[in-house]
């Protein structure tokens, strides 16, 4: 089921009364979601996620604008009536229930045409509760049950009710690290085994890369960039985006272009051409530097961190706008490091510089012709 937002905008009056005034949670949002895919909608605390979703769901109203699942004009709808199901941060489980129940507990509540005999209901749950993997664990109650594992049991009550479109809502946020691994890995396989079309929201960058067929970054109420991860990861329209994407990340510089050539302070890094001059924030991605004695850019070095298959050049620049500059090499690179000074030649690709005042992407021409 493919989902389209028309012009949606949410305005919500401040919550701050003293200050007063309105806050716009969702501002023109006019894109299309394809059907089967999981996407993620990634930003900073404040940017949105949560108000789209509700939107989407229909736990709120929106300001204007309207939303279509297929064909169908949903923006009026009830939610009981939209075929969604909802998975939260906090599981929400019945603790006086099983597991078992849980995943019932939606079913039992159709009427009319909807209504199941027991036996539908009990197959519809054991289907539910084999694809989450939890079909071992049926009569025991919530809090017999890891984290990860509660999670999936609310993800299995949402799925019960063959839901058109599922929404997920930080569903991570409450596990540990490795679970979050795992556990995340569990909802691409699931989404990929269901084919239902998946709203993942999170502000964890890493998670959304690693998952989503397409990401949304959005930042105060403003989509950013919509794309696949890895497109929107080498192609950034503009400041915010190559900053929010990337571990380490991004390494941003104060710097100019003069004569089609970047310099950050006094050193001319890389030909821009097609440029003209002016002041500019330059970024360079960690993998984009290339250690060679007598390279164009070079720093002060502080320290080198060996992490197995890489190493972390840790180096300091007058021109950087981050504390650290982080380059990551092969584990096997000869750096060029003379005294405190380390020398890189710059991957023009991982290159992107920015006008210094919008923070609007410039782009320039690669030497094999292409522009970036
Ligand atoms: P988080 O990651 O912290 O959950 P988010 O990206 O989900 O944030 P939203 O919760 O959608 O952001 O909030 C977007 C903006 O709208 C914020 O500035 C928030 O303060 C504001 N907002 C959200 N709900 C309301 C409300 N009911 N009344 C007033 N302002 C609201």
């Amino acid at each position: 089921m493919k989902i389209v937002l028309k012009n949606l905008t949410k305005i919500f009056p401040s919550r701050n009364k003293k200050v007063g005034g309105e806050v716009i949670a969702v501002n023109d949002f006019d894109f299309e979601i394809p059907d089967g895919k999981l996407i993620g909608l990634l930003g900073p605390s404040g940017c949105g996620k949560s108000t789209t979703l509700n939107l989407i769901c229909g736990l709120e109203p929106p300001t204007s604008g309207q939303i279509f699942f297929g064909e169908d004009d949903v923006t009026h709808l009830p939610p009981e009536n939209r075929g969604v199901g909802l998975v939260f941060q906090n599981y929400a489980l019945y603790p006086h229930l099983t597991v078992e129940e849980n995943i019932m507990f939606p079913l039992q509540n159709l009427r009319g045409k909807d209504r199941l005999t027991r036996e539908e209901m009990q197959q519809r749950v054991r289907q539910a509760a084999k694809l989450v993997q939890i079909d071992q664990l049926m009569d025991r109650k919530p809090s017999e049950m890891s984290g990860g594992q509660q999670q999936r049991v609310a993800i299995a009550r949402a799925l019960v009710k063959m839901p058109r479109v599922l929404l997920l809502d930080e569903p991570l946020s409450n596990l540990d690290a490795r679970l979050r691994l795992q556990t995340r890995e569990e909802i691409r396989r699931i989404q990929q085994e269901t084919g239902i079309t998946t709203i993942f929201v999170t502000h964890d960058q890493d998670e959304a890369m690693s998952i989503s067929d397409m990401i949304v970054v959005m930042k105060d109420g403003i989509v950013q960039q919509i794309g696949p991860p890895q497109e929107v990861y080498d192609d950034p329209a503009n400041l915010f985006v190559a900053q929010f994407l990337g571990t380490p990340p991004i390494n941003v510089f104060n710097a100019a272009v003069k004569r089609e050539t970047l310099y950050i302070g006094d050193e001319a890094v890389l030909e821009v051409p097609g440029v003209g001059d002016r002041p500019v924030s330059a970024a360079i991605r960690p993998e984009g530097f290339i250690p060679k004695a007598g390279g164009r850019f070079v720093s002060k070095l502080e320290r080198v961190e060996v992490m197995g298959r890489d190493t972390s050049v840790v180096s300091t620049h007058p021109e950087s706008r981050n504390t650290f500059i982080r380059s990551i090499v092969p584990a096997n690179a000869k750096l060029a490091a003379s005294g405190e000074r380390v020398s890189f030649d710059l991957y023009p690709n991982k290159v992107f510089i920015f006008d210094a005042e919008t923070g609007e992407r410039i782009r320039f021409k690669l030497k094999d012709g292409d522009a970036q």
